[in-house]
């Protein structure tokens, strides 16, 4: 074999690319019951895009992106989130000046250079949330609840919501003088990567994974104590309208998340063997940074494929309805059947003809291979009769049928068979 897929991507292959139709389909039907319409942006940005709102000292910045000069020696990068996109496209298209909130949600492959492992990858997808101009605790709460529906409809046995506040340019400086204090005495303990979080974002220490900074950010001032009024309030407000949704969530003080937009609400539902399965928060400052107005955001990210891993196999599943087999028993009926497959699928019915030459033993064997359960076979005495074979797979039963009561007759069966799907 010469060539293979790039490591850390993967080809979706039928038999499991279904998994993901079912997935998409969900998710775009609870986006639709919540009011929320599809936003479609480029898959490669300005790399100053991604610089200025992730921010340069994030590791999705400053190690993890597909960054590239193109051939006009602009500096462009494969997208790794979906946020900054959606508010350069916001501003650009000036969906700002459209009646507020903004609500939209996106989907697509996300890159970016992290160490491949089960659920990790360099090509990604997400689904994404993001509303823009409403500054109230009942728009985290939308999103919150949306989130919600749709993992609970995956029937995902263990997901926790943690829930923080990371305070907003108000109160963080005086949390993180305070943390500050605490940490530097502690420098010689922390990971080689929190030492130069101290300069740079030192609450990033609080989310570690190493196990002594884990230890060590257990006894860290808790951020919520240094809430300014506005910010405490709003976090209240949140976990009063949970309680009153019913949505079951945990406060965690050590949950900052690794990109430098967020204010107020930070938020992500954890599965404990996967990890984060989805994550987001208030981003208030955000379009304001990308040169738009005052605008106060909140949003969210789903990764798709721990979506997948953690979904309970039945919750994706559909019966899926097989197309009709047109087998042809002879020479010279290939455009027979074509015609006959056309007028299948003009009235809706999935249909499919022989294209191998096969004998029809073979194109039997093919269909129960396949798992077809009805097939058309078409043989020249029988069509100069008018006659069609009918064979039902299930039962082994044929019959002969006039040719024009096929449609009628396959359409029938067919919606006999979706019905019991359903
Ligand atoms: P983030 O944009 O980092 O907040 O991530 C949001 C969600 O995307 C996470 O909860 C993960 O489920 C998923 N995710 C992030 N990075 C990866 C990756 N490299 N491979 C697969 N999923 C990812």
């Amino acid at each position: 074999m010469k060539y293979k897929a790039p490591r850390g991507t993967r080809d979706i292959l039928p038999g499991e690319v279904e998994r993901w139709q079912q997935l998409e389909t969900r998710f775009r039907q609870y986006c639709t019951l919540y009011g929320f319409s599809e936003i479609r942006t480029p898959i490669f940005e300005h790399t100053e895009l991604f610089l200025r709102s992730v921010g340069e000292d994030t590791d999705i910045v400053s190690k993890e992106m597909y960054s590239f000069q193109d051939r006009s020696k602009r500096q462009l990068t494969l997208r790794p989130e979906g946020t900054a996109a959606t508010v350069r496209a916001y501003l650009e298209n000036n969906l700002s000046g459209q009646p507020q909130p903004s609500k939209l949600y996106y989907q697509g492959p996300m890159f970016r250079y992290d160490r491949p492992q089960a659920g990790r990858y360099r090509q990604f997808h997400q689904f994404g949330l993001e509303l823009f101009g409403a500054a109230g605790a009942a728009a985290d709460a939308e999103i919150i609840a949306l989130s919600h529906d749709f993992i609970r409809s995956l029937k995902i046995k263990e997901v926790n919501l943690e829930l923080n506040s990371v305070g907003c340019p108000d109160c963080r400086p005086a949390y993180r003088d305070s943390l500050l204090s605490y940490l530097e005495p502690l420098a010689e303990e922390v990971c080689p990567d929190c030492r130069r979080r101290f300069a740079v974002n030192p609450l990033r220490v609080l989310d570690c994974k190493d196990e002594k900074c884990r230890t060590l950010a257990a006894g860290a001032p808790v951020l919520e104590h240094f809430l300014c009024q506005p910010c405490a309030e709003h976090f209240n407000q949140l976990r009063r309208l949970l309680d009153r949704l019913a949505i079951p969530f945990t406060v965690n003080p050590r949950l900052v998340r690794g990109l430098d937009y967020y204010t107020r609400t930070a938020l992500e539902f954890v599965c404990p063997d996967l990890g984060s399965i989805a994550g987001g928060g208030r981003y208030d400052y955000l379009v304001e940074d990308c040169g738009g107005p005052p605008t106060p955001a909140v949003g969210v990210a789903f990764g798709v494929e721990r979506l997948l891993l953690a979904a309970d196999e039945a919750a994706l599943q559909q019966e899926a309805v097989p197309p009709v087999f047109i087998a042809t028993a002879g020479e010279n009926l290939e455009e027979e059947a074509l015609a006959l497959a056309a007028q299948l699928r003009s009235r809706g019915i999935a249909a499919e003809t022989e294209l191998m030459g096969r004998t029809l033993k073979g194109q039997m064997k093919q269909c129960g291979r396949k798992g077809y359960d009805l097939v058309l076979i078409l043989g020249q005495k029988e069509l100069s009769q008018d006659l069609v074979a009918l064979r039902d797979m299930r039962t082994g039963e044929q019959k002969e049928l006039p040719r024009k009561q096929v449609l009628d007759t396959v359409e029938q069966l067919r919606q006999a068979v979706e019905t019991s799907a359903r």
